[in-house]
């Protein structure tokens, strides 16, 4: 999955200029390729069409997602972000789902499937912090699987910010780098490679505290 920055005009400027790789080989660039279907995104204004792009290469297809989006999840990363931090910080699914105006059922869900992937979802973002960072502060565990998870997104999000500028980094939030550095994959199944996806680990105890 190619994650693309959210402004149409700069994803068509990249397109145009041969700036995006191709995921599918070792030289291609994306062209252009029509439109993939609009989504509804709950916490979005309105529809949501991402761009498709056609290597000129091997001429695979490729989505490109905005980083405002994870895979097939129908809201915004940033509405998803804010229920982890707060089942991170010790809040239920019942009073983030009422606060947020999500069905609890659904708040559930991300806090478990994130809980059950925490290891390897923080092993992948430290190794970017590291690798990316001038200065890299790896945070202490939380004591919780989630705020792990989170605070190691967390560090990626600054070293990304202290290799690169705020500038170039622009308006990306930790919510938008765990979108972009997972290429949309966060919660998706299957990511990071090889993590367990069921795990019989109760979220209450996995989540809370
Ligand atoms: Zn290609």
């Amino acid at each position: 999955m190619v994650t693309v920055e959210v402004d149409p005009a700069r994803v068509e400027s990249r397109l145009l200029s041969g700036d995006l790789a191709c995921p599918s080989c070792p030289s291609g660039v994306l062209g252009g390729w029509g439109h993939a279907r609009p989504r509804r995104i709950v916490g979005a204004p309105g529809p949501i069409r991402p761009r498709r792009s056609r290597c000129r290469g091997c001429a695979a297809t490729h989505v490109l997602l905005p980083v405002v989006l994870l895979l097939r999840r129908a809201y915004l990363g940033e509405l998803i972000y804010e229920a982890l931090q707060s089942a991170a910080a010790g809040s239920g699914h019942r009073s983030i789902g009422a606060a947020l105006g999500v069905p609890a059922t659904t708040v559930r869900g991300w806090i478990r499937v994130l809980a059950s992937r925490a290891g390897a979802v923080r092993n992948h973002f430290l190794t970017i912090a590291v690798a990316t960072g001038v200065e890299v502060h790896v945070p202490k565990a939380t004591g919780s699987r989630c705020g792990d998870a989170l605070a190691a997104i967390g560090a990626a999000h600054s070293a990304v910010g202290s290799r690169f500028g705020a500038d170039s980094v622009g308006a990306v939030t930790a919510a938008g780098v765990s979108v972009a550095l997972s290429g949309g994959r966060l919660l998706a199944p299957g990511w990071p490679a090889g993590c367990a996806l069921a795990d019989p680990t109760p979220v209450a105890s996995a989540c809370a505290g």
